[in-house]
């Protein structure tokens, strides 16, 4: 037995062992929340160690867990989670180096994670004892402690970037900063511009409500994004979501659409501009159960064929895969076994994951030969 293994040992060349050091990860996660991204036992933990105020509501790890499993009644409810996450998370100076280590450890070890474009709202994560004006002022400084601690372990070589995440439920002014400080920080003259945790992308995220009548002003701020950064920041934006999430007036702002799934299921005439335009929808299957959008994954059939049929490509992502418990291949597994995508589809989405993302440079990575899916 002993010299069997020997001999094995052996038979394997140098350029073997070099390419499985190299290949280093599969998946490329577009689409994930800071809030969001944390397992609840980490989060825990943290808080413990904190002796976080929370402690006194959620005084046992059991209690703490139910908060984030229940069953939620809509987006709005949903989106309580990343309020009470966000609590957690500020300030940033003290708390986002804890987290995003971690983060970037288990992406790289447990999710098989190449690439990660990390999103969040940098003024909900500022000194909330501050006033507004103080609290826009320590944006850039949130910012600067993720991409800190993105780069803090070498041992863990994941590609990060950040995207700045304007928020439905914030006040113009706030939105406006959000904006210019995506601007800036993309580009050329930015010291961390293409370095790991730099800024790629401006976002748009929250609650629907408040959409409808402050569209307008949304624009505006994309446009604003696309032309004042010449093509160094990239736009995506939380829209078509839910049935009160439609807005067709921001689609020729994005250079990816987040969620997007109401444009194959209800208004499939739109698909033909998106392939000529290029853009890419960020599905993220597991969300549209626990908002309640969907009841069941293979609701997402429709999403995929009518896609496909039509050449729209999708990214498939977690958006929240610490809170869900549903990593990124996961999220795979779950639609290739409930056949909502064959091995084809999955082989088009993981390209479509990197060749849509916003910073990363050549084809997708190696361990794509691993199985062979037809082309
Ligand atoms: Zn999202």
């Amino acid at each position: 037995m002993a010299r069997a293994r020997a001999r094995t040992r052996t038979t394997v060349s140098p350029d073997v062992a070099a390419r499985a050091v190299a290949d280093i990860g599969l998946y490329a996660e577009l689409h994930l929340h800071l809030g969001g991204a944390i397992l609840p036992n980490i989060l825990f933990a943290h808080m413990q160690r904190d002796g976080h105020a929370l402690m006194k509501r959620y005084s046992t790890y059991e209690r703490f867990e139910r908060f984030f499993t229940r069953r939620r009644s809509g987006l709005a409810d949903y989106l309580k989670m990343h309020a009470l996450v966000e609590r957690l998370q500020r300030p940033a100076d003290q708390h986002m180096f804890y987290f995003v280590t971690r983060l970037v450890r288990g992406a790289f070890l447990f999710d098989n994670l190449a690439y990660m474009e990390l999103r969040h709202t940098p003024y909900n994560r500022t000194d909330a004892a501050l006033d507004m004006r103080g609290r826009i002022g320590q944006m850039r400084s949130v910012v600067q402690a993720i991409s800190a601690a993105a780069s803090a372990q070498p041992q863990y070589p994941l590609v990060l970037r950040q995207i700045l995440c304007m928020h439905s439920a914030l006040p113009r002014e706030v939105n406006e900063a959000i904006c210019e400080l995506a601007i800036e920080m993309s580009g050329e003259h930015e010291p961390m511009a293409g370095y790991n945790g730099g800024v790629v992308a401006l976002d748009l995220a929250g609650p629907n409500e408040p959409y409808a009548e402050r569209i307008d002003e949304f624009v505006t701020l994309f446009r604003r994004a696309k032309s004042r950064s010449s093509g160094s920041l990239k736009t995506t934006a939380h829209v078509f979501e839910t049935r009160a999430g439609c807005f067709p007036k921001l689609l020729p702002y994005l250079d990816r659409i987040g969620h997007g799934i109401q444009i194959p299921l209800r208004y499939p005439k739109l698909l033909s501009r998106l392939a000529r335009d290029g853009q890419c929808l960020e599905v993220c299957p597991t969300t549209y159960l626990r908002t309640g959008t969907l009841r069941d994954y293979t609701e997402l059939r429709p999403v995929f064929a009518k896609c496909r049929a039509e050449g729209v490509p999708i990214a498939i992502c977690t958006d929240n895969g610490g809170l869900h418990n549903v990593r990124l291949p996961g999220e795979y597994e779950n639609l290739l076994v409930r056949d909502v995508i064959g091995m084809e589809e999955l082989g088009e989405c993981l390209r479509a994951s990197f060749r849509h993302a916003f910073a990363w440079k050549g084809p997708p990575p190696d361990p794509l030969r691993r199985v062979t899916i037809p082309r």
